[in-house]
């Protein structure tokens, strides 16, 4: 322990010489990490706590070296890390990092400014703007929408969800819900649309109560007959119709509800209308992916998450919006501290005023240099490859019996059963879901499982720019060997 007055020192940052040399090591230790990552195992054989109990419960009195501190992050931290940019790992949507993404967090990290105001750093708001901007071209959202980016989708639907609050029975912002007469306001979405919206509603003081989930057709998209009887039915009981939330890319099979038809809804009935495509926005890039998408510029709002598809690592998560108003009337309170440092809008733009997060990384920079790395062309290619990697194993699953596709392949997500003739569905329930936790135990391979129809399912998602068809030969060839195995050993009963 120090004693009070005596000096700590020495204060101010670690020494130039110490930090550049630990710079210089960080950059090896990264490109060694990438370079020798498919020889990694992806999951890591750790206990609950295990990692924790190589880690002291104090924090050190005294600073310690960088040196001491990265042989750590190599012998404590490094053995519980899942690695998630391993090319076997197919599991979610396989979230990527890479090269240029890697330069612009290192930068942004170094410049570590704020981008809640113009003036508080001027290039991180008209990057943003520009990075904005492109990726709106490249997926073929109109001009007139205007983006803002959040750190993830779930985040961005609480605000489309506030706007369209706002909206339903106005002054949320200054009355609030509390005390007023106000009607109960409905929001619907798919069986299939994420949970974040439920989450949205919960914050929003709205209830989850209030999501009215629309059954999905044999593709599990929307049935847009079911959401016009819900609406009929809730207007019906005096309740009010404030949002349709269309998913396009839905989390486990990529489904993608019928836009027009719900924009046409949403026009009839006065209601926001939101389209999650977090994840299937990034098909815009592709010419023949467009026709998938259409109706979307018809919304209200659109997520798109870069970081799921378009190759900026987390978290990186684009909010469209053609009623920016909404959310700059709801969202812009300027504290006196920031007044000499907001902008009147029109001239530049405060992404602060347009929600809830005041201090706001630089996020930019590192979309920035992925887009100009890859360039348009090189990120269609990507996302046209996954595509036809997700055909390509959809081919070996329909020559393997007992194998069955669990739906048509949509983007690169594949949903698949193994399905034993003589099995109970449950016991099939059972079976996926051993092979799954077989394959991902083997530490070589690793996708999800998720349901469909009621019936559990293998899951690959492709979004790794290091995934090649030599991957998905391996992974495939663990499913189906751990699948027979299962088989052989007979039906795994319950518990
Ligand atoms: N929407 C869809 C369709 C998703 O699949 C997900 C996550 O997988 C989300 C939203 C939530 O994304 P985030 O993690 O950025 O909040």
């Amino acid at each position: 322990m120090t004693r009070p007055g005596e000096p700590i020192g020495p204060l101010g940052d670690v020494g130039s010489a110490e930090m550049r040399d630990a710079l210089h090591r960080m950059a090896d230790w990264v490109a060694d990490y990438r370079d020798g990552l498919p020889e990694r195992r992806i999951v890591p054989v750790v206990a609950p706590g295990e990692v924790t109990a190589g880690l002291p419960a104090s924090m050190p009195e005294r600073g310690e070296p960088l040196a001491d501190i990265l042989r750590d992050l190599d012998d404590v931290v490094m053995p519980g890390v899942v690695h998630w940019g391993h090319p076997a790992f197919l599991g979610y949507f396989g979230s990527t990092s890479n090269g240029p993404a890697l330069l612009g967090e290192i930068a942004a990290a170094a410049l570590n400014v704020s981008a809640m105001t113009w003036r508080t750093s001027p290039a991180a708001t008209e990057l943003e703007t520009v990075v904005l901007h492109w990726i709106q071209q490249l997926i073929g959202l109109p001009d007139a929408f205007m983006g803002i980016v959040y750190d993830t989708a779930s985040v961005a639907v609480l605000h489309a969800l506030a706007a369209a609050r706002e909206l339903a029975v106005g002054d949320v912002r200054k009355d609030g819900l509390i005390g007023r007469e106000l009607p109960v306001l409905r929001v619907y979405a798919s069986e299939q649309a994420h949970s974040s919206l439920d989450k949205a509603m919960i914050v929003l003081g709205l209830g989850e109560a209030n999501v009215v989930r629309i059954a999905t057709d044999a593709l599990y998209r929307m049935d847009i007959v079911a959401l016009r009887a819900a609406i009929a039915a809730d207007i019906e009981r005096g309740r009010r119709p404030m949002a349709v939330i269309a998913t396009a890319g839905t989390t486990t099979s990529a489904a993608v509800d019928p836009l027009r038809e719900i924009a046409a809804v949403c026009a009839e009935q006065g209601a926001w209308m939101h389209v999650d495509a977090a994840y299937g926005g990034a098909i815009g890039a592709l010419p023949e992916g467009r026709a998938l998408l259409q109706g979307m510029e018809l919304a209200d709002s659109v997520v798109v998450n870069p970081h799921k598809w378009l190759f900026v690592p987390l978290d990186f998560s684009t909010l469209y919006t053609r009623r920016p108003a909404v959310l700059r009337q709801l969202f812009s309170l300027v504290p006196e501290y920031l007044r000499g440092d907001a902008g009147t809008a029109g001239e530049t733009i405060d992404y602060m005023d347009y929600g809830i997060q005041l201090g706001r990384r630089f996020r930019a920079l590192k979309a920035w240099m992925v887009l100009r790395a890859f360039g348009a062309s090189g990120i269609a290619s990507r996302i046209r490859e996954h595509c036809r990697l997700a055909l390509h194993l959809a081919a070996l699953v329909q020559g393997e019996p007992p194998f069955v596709l669990a739906t048509p392949v949509s983007m690169g997500i594949v949903c698949f059963r193994c399905e034993p003739a003589g099995w109970s569905d449950a016991a099939r329930d059972r079976l996926n879901e051993a092979v799954v936790a077989a394959v991902n135990a083997s530490g070589t391979g690793y996708l999800t499982h998720s349901v469909l129809g009621g019936r559990t399912v293998q899951r690959i998602g492709f979004g790794n720019v290091l995934t090649t068809e030599e991957h998905l030969h391996q992974v495939w060839a663990q499913v189906v060997r751990e699948s027979r195995r299962l088989v052989l050993a007979g039906p795994i009963t319950e518990g």
